[in-house]
Formats: structure tokens, sequence, C-alpha cells
């Protein structure tokens, strides 16, 4: 099997109440490419500015992602910053910068074109359109977003959703889109926009999935060290998609375990700033916590 990501690679700046952190690698793509990158060999395509570095264009390949998809333009790399609150579930987008994403036109490669798996991170939802359109026959189509699409591009964002098989959102934005302010009910409108597959990220309270004849919760895997809730929800996606990339099986029970391993990656993520700890995790670390959590949810 084959997982192709589009997403953004940024510079964040991240306040936390404890510290401030100014222009360190973040972006969509950054996440969901490494936590992957532990189960298979994912292929990326976004944009950096000239200031990015390409040091870190050398670390995904040294984990064994296929960078051949990053397009460097003149120009400044997107830029987005957050702030959270004493309560980490709660986030605050300061600013987003597009910078190169305003123009970017993506290409599908002819090896790209062919995924398996395709995984639309948060981006322009006129630039998921756009790349869903080129791939050629995907077993799995998935994608995730952010409340700024959900407020300034409702009706492309509603297009997209109408062409995956799974969408990942947090709580707070299935209930946006459906307009509904319950959550099952908000999970179920969405699951007839489109997708087979809606997975609400809760943040510390972990993740909802929601078929049509299927549900499934799960809790996070309990941390006390939350430096930096960041990409949490990228890790979660592309631990996910990753592991379902690697059994190339789309079974319950594949589902309820690529479910875990998402929460175990993410939970690596949120333990320190940018992708500082998600790249210096041990496949042992991943197992034992894999273990750990399945312990704590079996009854
Ligand atoms: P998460 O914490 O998983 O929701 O993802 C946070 C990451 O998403 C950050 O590293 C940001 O750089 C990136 N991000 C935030 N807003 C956007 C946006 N509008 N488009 C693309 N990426 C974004």
């Amino acid at each position: 099997m084959s997982l192709v990501i589009v997403g953004s690679l940024a510079f964040d700046t991240i306040e936390t109440p404890q510290v401030r952190k100014e222009r360190i690698i973040g972006g969509s793509c950054a996440f969901s490419a490494l936590a992957a990158s532990y189960f298979t060999s994912p292929r990326i395509v976004a944009v950096v500015g000239e200031d990015f570095p390409p040091e870190f264009i050398d670390l995904l390949n040294r984990r064994g992602v296929d960078t051949r998809g990053v397009i460097r333009e003149a120009g400044k790399t997107f830029y987005w910053e957050g702030r959270y609150g004493e309560d980490p579930n709660q986030r605050s987008t300061v600013r987003t910068e597009l910078n190169v994403f305003q123009d970017f036109q993506p290409r599908l490669g002819r090896d790209y074109a062919e995924a398996d798996i395709l995984f639309l991170g948060n981006i322009d939802p006129d630039l998921q359109e756009d790349i869903r359109s080129q791939a050629r026959n995907p077993q799995l189509v998935a994608m995730d977003t952010i409340n700024l699409w959900i407020n300034t591009k409702p009706e492309p964002l509603k297009r997209v959703i109408r062409q995956v098989d799974v969408f990942f959102a947090n709580d707070e934005e299935v209930k946006m889109i459906a307009a509904h302010h319950n959550l099952i009910t908000a999970g179920r409108r969405l699951l007839e926009m489109g997708p087979s597959l809606v997975i609400v990220k809760k943040g510390e309270h972990g993740a909802l999935l929601l078929g049509r004849e299927f549900i499934f919760g799960l809790m996070a895997y309990p941390c006390e060290a939350v430096v930096d809730p960041t990409g949490a929800g990228d890790s979660f996606a592309g631990a996910f998609l990753g592991f379902l990339d690697k059994v190339g099986t789309f079974h319950p029970e594949d589902i309820r375990k690529a479910a875990a391993y998402g929460s175990v990656m993410a939970s690596f993520t949120i333990e320190d700033f940018s992708v500082d700890r998600l790249v210096a995790v041990s496949s042992a670390e991943i197992e034992e916590r894999f273990e750990a959590l399945r312990k704590l949810v079996a009854f």
C-alpha cells in the first residue's frame, strides 16, 4: 500500500501560560508525516518558502518520508500563531499567514497519484479538492480541517467532505459544520454528508469514532506532562492512516488498533514543543504505550 499526505509545513509561534516559543517547526504535514513514518513510508505534498530549513527536509528523509512532493517557492513559509490557556484543550489562533500557500498549485506526480490512501491534511479546502481530483483510484481518502476554513470557506469545505471516506475534526468543529450542539447528532449529520467514518478528536478526553453501524470510543493516553498540544490531532491522523497503510486492510479491528496508535503518537507529540519528542521516539516506547492503553480500556 502507499500513503500520500498533503498539508502544511510551517513556522509556528506557540504561547502557553508558561512560555512563548517563536517560529518553531510545525504544520499539519510535519506532524502527520512523522507520526505515520513509524508505520510506513509516507509521501508528502507541501510548499515551503526560501526561509524553511533544508535540515528539516533531511530529517524527514532520514525517517523514510518521501519528500519529492515538497516544493520550495520564492517567499515566506506558512506561519501560524496559537495561544493556549491553563486548559490545554482551549486554544485560540492569534494569526495565520498563508504566504507561499496563497498561490500554491499542488501537482501529484505519477506515483503519488496512484496512492492507496490519501490524507488531505488541514489546508485550504480548494487545494484539498484539487488534490482529491488528481488521485486516480484511492482505496481510502481522509481529511482534516480547522475553524479558519469552516468560517471562511464553508461551501468548498462541504464539497470536499462529500468526497472523503474519513473525516477528522475536533468536537467543536464537528458541531460547527453540522450546526448542532449534540456531538452524536452532529456526527451523524456529517456521515449523511458523505464520509463513512467521522473521527472526533476530543483532546485530553480521547477520540470518538462514528460510522453508520460502528461506534468506538477511545480515551487519550494519560499524560501528566503536557508541554504543547499543537499537532496532537495531526499526529493522531498520521499514525491512524500510517497503521492502516501498513496492515493494508480496513476491518473494524484494524480501525480500533489504528485509533489506539493515533492516541499513542499524539501523546508523544504533546510532551514537548514542535516535533521534538515525536522524532525521538523508539518503537519499544510506542509498543509499551499501546499495551498500556489496551490494559486501560479493557474490561
Ligand atoms: P493541530 O494541533 O493538530 O490541530 O495542528 C496544528 C498545526 O496546524 C500547526 O502546526 C499549524 O502550523 C497548522 N495549521 C494551523 N492552521 C492552519 C491552516 N489554516 N492551514 C494549514 N495548517 C494550519
